[in-house]
């Protein structure tokens, strides 16, 4: 079959390997569609020590494919937790200390779904649900997860930096969850997809509760600027940052990260797809074939959400 393999920084390449032989659990998913995102472009730019292992390494988390023993169409997150270590029994899930490898190899004919992740996190995909929004369930799992983390509660005025896939999904679960989201900066083209997904645009000063999802050293900055005192930050990727801790101590700030799913997130995500709530289409900008990854990942056009990758 034919499969994306990355090979280093900005070499992924399209080679002919063995399609995979499942075991008893494990399922076999014929790929119909997977989508680029912003982790798999971060990945192609710089390697990802946790979500590639040694190349060249199979590529791509988000899909939607048939199962091939069954014929049913089914979408799957890329890792599910063990429910017997430490951080599984005090139910942060997230944190399971057995959470990888992550599941990669969905740019490729067909896509192997080892046991355990087959057993707590894939799912049928609802009949009339299009194939390439139900293989959001994963990113919008991260979302919903990120929403609780935050705490938004009815009422609150929630700042969103980032208005990529993550940011406008991000609106669109805090406004299912009551809060009041803004969509900050951002451009012009993407301020006006953001009332599709429950926002208005505006410049977020003194939000309840702010969520970086720009991953840039500045936004993470403006994010704890913007906060109101007592107010709640959440970062959504991170690396280094000089925190002003004044604001910190006397205004009482919160600081909280949020780390991927949970199988309830990832059950909730597919729930909410279905729903049709808002135009989850609308974030897919671009199809191409397996051939064209790596191209589109290389130069992503200014108007890419995400891709639409048909094997
Ligand atoms: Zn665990």
């Amino acid at each position: 079959m034919k499969a994306l393999r990355f090979y280093g920084p900005g070499d992924v390449r399209l080679d002919e390997v063995p399609r995979p032989d499942p075991r008893p659990g494990d399922v076999l998913v014929q790929v119909e569609v997977a989508l680029t995102d912003g982790t798999d472009a971060k990945a192609f730019r710089r390697g990802h020590p946790v979500l590639l292992g040694d190349p060249p390494s199979l590529f791509g988390h988000e899909f939607c494919g048939v199962d091939v023993a069954t014929g049913r169409r089914v979408v799957a997150a890329n890792s599910a937790p063990c429910g017997r270590c430490g951080a599984c029994r005090r139910g942060q899930e997230t944190l399971c200390e057995n959470l990888l490898p992550l599941l990669n190899g969905a740019y490729a004919e067909f896509l192997l779904v080892p046991e355990r992740i087959a057993r707590v996190n894939l799912h049928p995909v609802p009949d009339r649900l299009p194939s390439t929004v139900a293989a959001m369930v994963e990113p919008l799992a991260c979302c919903l997860h990120g929403v609780e983390r935050a705490g938004v509660g009815p009422g609150d005025t929630v700042a969103i930096l980032g208005l990529g896939p993550i940011g406008l999904m991000l609106c669109a679960s805090v406004k299912d969850a009551g809060g009041r989201p803004v969509a900050v900066g951002g451009r012009a083209e993407r301020r006006e997809l953001a009332p599709l997904f429950g926002a208005q645009p505006g410049d977020g000063d003194r939000a309840d509760i702010v969520i970086e999802a720009a991953g840039t050293a500045e936004a993470w900055r403006d994010a704890i600027e913007l906060v109101r005192p007592g107010g709640t930050v959440l970062f959504f990727g991170g690396r280094e940052l000089a925190v002003d801790t004044y604001r910190l101590h006397y205004e009482e700030l919160t600081l909280r990260g949020a780390f991927h799913h949970t199988p309830r997130d990832v059950r909730a995500a597919l729930a909410f797809l279905a729903s049709r709530a808002y135009p989850w289409e609308r974030l897919v900008t671009h199809e191409v074939g397996l051939d064209g990854v790596a191209q589109l990942l290389a130069e992503p056009p200014r108007d890419l959400l995400k891709a639409a990758v048909r094997p």
